[in-house]
Formats: structure tokens, sequence, C-alpha cells
């Protein structure tokens, strides 16, 4: 089986943009059994010849961040705990806000290894929310561009280790 990499991050950071991205035209499971898997998307992604499943989770959103766990917040936890390796996405533009924190909370006493990426940093517009994000404790965050394909080489990098 291929190596998996979760996706997660709050809401509107980019993280359906950077999986479909990964899986470009070979999306191809949607898997939507109710109940079970209906946030949470799979494919097989390749990234400049590393192949590895992806896993796009939703568990963040659409909740109450301060209520306790619900499915789909069960449900991305999951996700993470199988997976090789989480790639914690932040919005770069807006900087940290209290859920990214919550999420980054959670993220450090999980085992699974995380790598922070700092989305929308395309151009230089990013940097400052990159430099915030290393607060949250989770290692040097990269910068990318889910939409216009930036920070590839160091996702590749980042990503390498654990697929
Ligand atoms: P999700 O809720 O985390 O899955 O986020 P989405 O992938 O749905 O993206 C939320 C919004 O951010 C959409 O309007 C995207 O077009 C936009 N977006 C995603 N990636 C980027 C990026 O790299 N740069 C910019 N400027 N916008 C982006
Ligand atoms: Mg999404």
């Amino acid at each position: 089986p291929l190596p998996t990499v979760a996706i997660v991050g709050r809401p509107n950071v980019g993280k359906s943009t950077l999986f479909n991205r990964l899986v470009g035209k070979k999306l191809a499971l949607v898997d939507d059994r109710p109940g079970v898997t209906r946030d949470r998307r799979e494919g097989d992604a390749s990234l400049l010849g590393l192949e590895f499943r992806i896993v796009d989770t939703a568990g963040f959103e659409d909740e109450d961040p301060a209520s306790l766990p619900g499915r789909m917040r069960r449900q991305t936890e999951a996700a993470v705990r199988e997976a090789d390796v989480a790639l914690f996405l932040i919005d770069a533009r807006e900087g940290l806000t209290p859920l990214d924190e919550e999420i980054a909370r959670w993220l450090r006493v999980e085992d699974t290894p995380v790598i922070v990426a700092a989305n929308k940093a395309e151009g230089k517009a990013g940097e400052s929310g990159r430099m915030e994000a290393f607060a949250l404790g989770l290692g040097e965050p990269l910068a990318i561009s889910a939409e216009h394909g930036e920070g590839v080489v160091d996702l590749f990098e980042a990503l390498r280790p654990f697929v």
C-alpha cells in the first residue's frame, strides 16, 4: 500500500485546492458511504515522482470549536492517526487564528509527524504569515501556493522522508 498523507486545517485554508492539485487527473475514489467517509476524500497523488495516498479532511468545518468533538472531527482525527504524515495548512495571508492554534495543540500530542505549510503564499504575500506559523511549535513552516503551484520543491523535500 502507498504511504498516506492527511491534509488538515481549518476551513478555507486551501486543503481541497491542494488535494485537487496533487491528485490531478487521477482523482478516482470518492468514498461516500453514509456516515463513514462522507467528509473524507482520498486519492492517489504524485509530486515530482513521489507517489502517495492523500486524504482531504473536513473535520474542523461546520463545528463550534468549543464543542465536544463531533463525528466529522472524529473522522479527521482518525485520518491523521492512520496517516504517515499530516500536512497542516494555515492561511499565510490571514495569519494564525484561534482554531489554528487549537488544531496545533492537538497535533502536538499526536504521534503522527506534522509538516506545517503556509498556503496562499504566492509571490511574497505570505512571508509574515509563514513566520507567524513558527509559533505553532510544529517546526519550520513551508510557504506554498496550492492555487498557483508554488512551493512544490519544498513540499517534495518535506514529504520525502515520510512517504
Ligand atoms: P478548504 O476549505 O481548506 O478545503 O479550502 P479550499 O481549497 O476550498 O479553498 C478556499 C479558498 O481559498 C478558495 O477560494 C480557493 O480558491 C482559495 N485558495 C486556495 N489555495 C489558494 C492559494 O494558494 N492562493 C490563494 N490566493 N487562494 C487560494
Ligand atoms: Mg475543503
